[in-house]
């Protein structure tokens, strides 16, 4: 089957993590090939660390206006090419100042690259924008912030992402409980490499409406059935996660078992270049490990925009032309 004739939408995926050879190259010509191999992308079996340990590669060719603009229309051409319908693109503003950038200039030149990638593409998109495990209060704050600041353009949301040892929520709290009283749409990492107490907190401390992975769960009932309840999406990413060994092979992925305890799940990639996999080939995994098809995909695509931090509008005009889509193909 060709899974890249099927419409997609893509709910979690980060812009600093899926930079294509192309992009790279172009920006800095000493990068061989091989060395992207090394330094991009994660091992098929690692662990977080060593995954996460990628991202940084690609900061250094994010810094100028430039540069931000060529990845932002990189990753478009990436999602064209894998038939997106609908993507929510998402990065850390304060990892992009080191040339002298400020957050604001940098959340505006991604926002414009993104309106013209739009255009170019016909690839529907909405930005998320990131604060970071390690970061502090006051740059939770200022990342909060900027999404309030860009509200009615293409940013859409906050999330928390990265990893620091011991405590990851009392340094955010504040920056949460700004997004929730000023009614910013939220979603937050939950459970990659630190099980489901981890999930059971953000759930409770963070009180998002999805959660980036969130998948640790099943040894919890009560999570699960909260998790059902509450109707909070996951946005799942198996490559992803046998990568960093949250799960040992694709056949322990809870996704197919969430799926059928009515859980509101969707298929993501986390990042086309650290996970070196596009929605295609997930969507190949899938039916190859769990026997997904077009009814599995779907229902998947369904859930992701139902989740979408999009209007009312939007997500009619898109659940449309998701349907729309899926009858030409099946
Ligand atoms: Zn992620």
């Amino acid at each position: 089957m060709d899974w890249t004739k099927f419409p997609k939408v893509e709910l979690h995926l980060h812009l600093d993590c899926s930079l294509s050879y192309k992009v790279v190259s172009q920006i800095d010509p000493s990068i061989t090939h091989k060395q992207y191999l090394a330094d991009f992308i994660s091992p098929a079996k690692s662990s977080l660390v060593e995954y996460l340990k990628r991202a940084p590669s690609n900061f250094p060719l994010m810094q100028t206006e430039e540069h931000l603009r060529l990845v932002t229309m990189d990753l478009f051409e990436q999602l064209q090419k894998d038939n997106l319908l609908y993507a929510e693109i998402r990065f850390a503003p304060l990892l992009h100042t080191s040339k002298g950038l400020t957050p604001q200039q940098v959340v505006e030149c991604v926002e414009a690259a993104t309106a013209q990638a739009v255009q170019d593409t016909g690839v529907e998109a909405r930005l998320i924008l990131c604060t970071l495990r390690y970061f502090s209060t006051a740059q939770s704050l200022v990342t909060v912030r900027l999404v309030e600041d860009f509200r009615g353009t293409y940013v859409a949301g906050f999330d928390i992402a990265a990893d620091r040892p011991g405590n990851v929520f009392d340094d955010h709290l504040p920056a949460f409980q700004y997004a929730h009283n000023k009614g910013i749409p939220c979603t937050a990492h939950s459970g990659e490499a630190r099980g489901s107490g981890n999930v059971w907190d953000t759930v409770h401390l963070f009180a998002p409406s999805r959660m980036g992975h969130g998948v640790p769960c099943l040894d919890r009932p009560e999570l699960v059935e909260l998790i059902r309840k509450k109707r909070i999406h996951l946005e799942v990413c198996p490559t992803s996660n046998i990568q960093t060994n949250t799960f040992d092979t694709y056949a322990d992925h809870p996704i197919d078992e969430l799926y059928r305890l009515g859980v509101s799940v969707g298929v993501n990639t986390d990042s086309r270049t650290i996970s070196n996999v596009t929605m295609s080939e997930e969507y190949e995994k899938l039916h190859r490990t769990f026997g997904w098809g077009s009814e599995e995909f779907y229902n998947c695509n369904r859930n992701a925009l139902d989740a979408a931090f999009i209007s009312e509008d939007e997500r009619e005009r898109l659940m449309a032309q998701l349907t729309e889509g899926y009858q030409q193909v099946i």
